[in-house]
C-alpha cells in the first residue's frame, strides 16, 4: 500500500455523505462529502500526514488530482468548509478566492467591478 493510500483509507470513515446537501456540477447534483473528524479553528477538516497537520480538503484534493497548483488555494464552490468533494474544489488565486466570499473585501472587490464595468 502507498503513503496516499494508506491516508486515504484512514479518512475514508470519516467522510459524510449527506445527499440532501450539495451543489449542481456540470449539470448534475453532486453531494459534499463533509469532514466528520477534527475540525482547525477555520471550521476546515484537518488530518495528520506524515505528522504535519493538514486541512483535509487539499489532502482530498491532491489524492484526486494529484498536487494543489503553486500559489493557488481551494475555494469551495459549495461554501462548506468540512467538504472534501474534489468537484466542489477550484484552484484560484488567495485574491480570487476573497473576491467571490462574503467578507466586506470581497463585497467591496465585486461591488467596484460592478461600478467600474
Ligand atoms: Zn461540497
Amino acid at each position: 500500500m502507498t503513503s496516499s493510500e494508506a491516508v486515504s483509507n484512514r479518512m475514508t470513515s470519516k467522510w459524510l455523505v449527506d445527499p440532501a446537501v450539495g451543489i449542481e456540477v456540470n449539470g448534475a447534483f453532486e453531494p459534499c462529502k463533509q469532514w466528520t473528524g477534527a475540525l482547525d479553528r477555520g471550521g476546515y477538516g484537518k488530518v495528520s500526514v506524515e505528522g504535519k497537520t493538514c486541512r483535509t480538503h487539499r489532502v482530498s484534493y491532491a489524492l484526486e488530482y494529484g498536487s494543489v497548483p503553486e500559489g493557488m488555494v481551494l475555494d469551495h464552490l459549495c461554501k462548506n468548509r468540512r467538504c472534501g468533494n474534489p468537484l466542489h474544489l477550484d484552484p484560484v488565486t488567495q485574491k480570487e478566492n476573497v473576491r467571490r466570499g462574503d467578507s466586506p473585501v470581497g463585497k467591496a472587490m465585486r461591488l467596484f467591478e460592478a461600478v467600474n464595468k
